[in-house]
């Protein structure tokens, strides 16, 4: 059971609202995670967070804020996400597993899975 401390995210956890329903990431993006936290907290010290997770492929990042410029900030994160292997942070697309399951990955990590990814091309950005 690993402790707050040594949660890759931890620097994000004092941010958490107090109904924040999880923040966790697969391993390649949390250096995406926290660069974002950090250009957020810059122009938002007192921001919250409700959820950071991953869906289809894509970093999500849900917070409070009244800063305008942390919706910029996170979309620019979440088109970062969707070029960047979620397994280990190299470059990757978009890629669909024969059981119909999205993941962002490079090449390397696609074929480790062998569960049939398949780069997919990605809508319009
Ligand atoms: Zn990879």
């Amino acid at each position: 059971m690993s402790t707050i401390d040594d949660h890759p995210l931890a620097p994000l956890m004092p941010y958490r609202s107090s109904t924040c329903i999880g923040i966790s990431v697969p391993r390649g993006w949390e250096k995406l995670v926290l660069d974002l936290h950090e250009k957020l907290i810059a122009v938002d010290p007192k921001l919250v967070y409700h959820q950071v997770k991953e869906k289809y492929g894509e970093v999500r990042v849900y917070i409070s804020s009244t800063v305008p410029e942390t919706r910029d900030l996170i979309r620019e994160a979440e088109l970062k996400s969707r070029r960047t292997c979620e397994s280990c942070g190299d470059a990757g697309m978009m890629h669909q597993s024969n059981r119909g399951w999205y993941r962002t990955l490079c090449p390397l990590c696609a074929n480790e899975y062998q569960q049939g990814y398949t780069p997919v091309p990605t809508k319009g950005e």
